[in-house]
């Protein structure tokens, strides 16, 4: 009977095994595939602001048009270019976070700066698709040791994916508050929402969802993997709710509060 068991368990183990090759095998298939489509993306996402720029640059060139259409030339040029200078500034960081080479610049900082600046980086696409943007910020400060640069560049992240997966005239909720020693703060917006099943997978690298909305939108399917990992270098965490698809979106993020100085109260204090 002992031998009969033992051989019973080999034979499970050696199936288990099987198994476990098998989904290693079907993860890195799914991983190589991702990587394939990227470089699709990639090169699409860097080509499509050309041909726009050289059309403007020759007509500037050969038409010499009056101040107006000059300056309607040139806030497109600039729009292209601001888009593809985040492209890169996104690759360039999620290279070096995936090589392990990323080095934060902590300092002190209050989160509602950074929130602040974040809405400034964002402002242009949220106005080009004439989005209505709340800011709720606390009366207090929201002290904290972080990168302010790599923070600003979560919250914009996560600003400018509100924009862009809005449809025109939308709404985005930017909302902070101390809640248990974490900051808690919300980009709420009431675009295309997220399907229940894609929740957690839209921080995974290199994922689009796919659908005619995001065709029109661009972006590599990097911001979120790079919103997580640099949440996560601070100690903090992000997720995703969306009541369902054409619902809306809203991506937390908590981040661990630096302990205010206590306020020294005098002992023997007279009353006021
Ligand atoms: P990108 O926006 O470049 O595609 P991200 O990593 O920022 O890449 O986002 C991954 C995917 O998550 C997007 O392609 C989109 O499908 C989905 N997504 C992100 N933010 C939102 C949002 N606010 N509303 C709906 N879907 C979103």
């Amino acid at each position: 009977v002992a031998a009969f068991v033992s051989s019973v368990r080999s034979a499970l183990r050696a199936r288990k095994r099987q198994y476990d090759l098998r989904a290693t095998l079907e993860g890195l298939r799914v991983a190589d595939q991702r990587k394939t489509e990227f470089l699709a993306t990639l090169a699409h996402e860097l080509r499509n602001p050309l041909a726009p720029l050289q059309t403007a640059l020759t007509l500037l060139k050969r038409k010499r048009p009056g101040p107006d259409e000059a300056a309607r030339h040139y806030d497109m040029m600039r729009r292209q270019i601001d888009h593809m200078v985040r492209l890169v500034n996104d690759l360039m960081e999620i290279s070096r976070i995936t090589r392990g080479r990323i080095e934060l610049d902590m300092g002190p900082i209050d989160l509602r700066q950074v929130l602040r600046d974040a809405v400034e980086l964002s402002r242009p696409l949220l106005d080009a698709a004439q989005h209505q943007l709340a800011l709720r910020l606390p009366e207090g400060p929201l002290p904290l040791a972080g990168d302010s640069v790599r923070l600003t560049q979560v919250f914009s992240n996560l600003l400018n994916n509100a924009a862009k997966y809005t449809p025109a005239a939308g709404h985005v909720v930017l909302t902070a508050q101390a809640q248990d020693g974490q900051a808690v703060v919300g980009v709420q917006d009431d675009g295309i929402g997220i399907a229940p099943d894609m929740l957690d997978t839209v921080f995974d690298m290199f994922v689009q969802v796919s659908g005619a909305s995001k065709a029109a939108q661009g972006g590599l399917g990097i911001g979120l993997t790079l919103a997580r990992s640099l949440v996560e270098l601070h100690g903090g965490r992000i997720v995703a709710h969306s009541a369902g698809l054409g619902q809306g979106s809203t991506f937390t993020v908590r981040l661990p509060l630096q302990a205010e100085p206590a306020v020294e109260t005098p002992v023997d204090a007279p009353a006021a």
